[in-house]
């Protein structure tokens, strides 16, 4: 890395965590930062990186350069207007995810969310919750810990400085109730973990045990209840409303339990098979 006398930066190659370093560079007090790239840099990364940089960068400038010629490089670091430095510059700590964030907020003050492009690694979800059924299908394939529930009651949270933006919720929710929105949440709230959706848990019909949610409850039983061979009766149906204890007894007292045999056969002993032989 060479320090240039116009106040910007050049690196030799782009490092595979540019937008990181970019932006704890911006926010450590340097007036701006130019990616120089080497002849033979990819240059499809790097110029996808530039749209996330800038909108984190506070109108600090980003730039890549893509230039040859000394002259022109020289040209093309000098002539720009170098933007002031920021006047209160910090030394973000932690983990990338954290120093992207701390960097974000001290080149952005007063800024509560700052809108990302499509694709940035940083975002929310949306949950409709009305179409919600509290399955928790994306809480248990969320990979970073993002979406979580609620052992107490049928609940869906959320934090947002988690996040990936990965989209697998979105993918496997089976009512299509997530929407991802990429933005990076410069507030304290981003931090901790807000309630997206919950309901009262329904009660077996049976014991009064809490089980499941009201609304997946029911909802079984409008797909199944009449409609499906093994809930064709009123009592059959019943069971669906029933804890897994109630239902496994409602079963296996039922006339048509599944677990019924015939009679048990006798058991055969040496009498009876020596009373069949010809030469007793
Ligand atoms: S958002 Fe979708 S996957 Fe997640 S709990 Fe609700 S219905 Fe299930
Ligand atoms: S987008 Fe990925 S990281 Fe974010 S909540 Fe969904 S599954 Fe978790």
């Amino acid at each position: 890395m060479r320090r240039c006398p116009s106040g910007a930066i050049t690196y030799d190659a782009p490092p595979p965590d540019m937008i990181f370093r970019r932006i704890q560079t911006l926010a450590s007090g340097f007036a701006d930062v130019s990616v120089l790239l080497s002849p033979t840099t990819e240059r499809d990364a790097p110029e996808q990186e530039v749209p996330l940089a800038q909108a984190l960068a506070g109108g600090h400038p980003v730039r890549l350069l893509d230039l040859s010629d000394p002259d022109a490089l020289c040209d093309a670091l000098y002539d720009q207007a170098t933007p002031p430095p920021l006047s209160a510059p910090v030394l973000p700590m932690g983990n990338r995810r954290q120093v992207a964030r701390l960097a974000a907020r001290a080149l952005n003050p007063g800024a509560e969310t700052l809108p990302l492009p499509a694709a940035a690694p940083y975002g929310a979800v949306l949950v409709n919750e009305d179409a919600c059924t509290l399955c928790l299908s994306c809480v248990s394939l969320c990979p970073s810990g993002a979406l979580m529930d609620n052992e107490d009651k049928p609940q869906l949270r959320f934090q947002d400085d988690a996040c990936l933006q990965c989209g697998i919720c979105a993918t496997i929710c089976p009512e299509k109730a997530i929407a991802l929105v990429p933005r990076m949440n410069l507030g304290d709230s981003a931090l901790t973990q807000v309630v997206l959706n919950e309901e009262e848990p329904f009660a077996c019909v049976e014991c009064g045990v809490l089980f499941g949610s009201k609304s997946t409850i029911q909802r079984i039983t409008e797909k199944l209840a009449g409609k499906h061979a093994l809930f064709a009766t009123s009592e059959a149906a019943r069971m669906i409303q029933m804890c897994e204890n109630c239902r496994i007894n409602a079963q296996f007292n039922a006339t048509d339990t599944p677990f019924a045999a015939g009679p048990r056969p006798r058991v055969r002993t040496t009498d009876d098979y020596l009373s069949k032989r010809k030469d007793h």
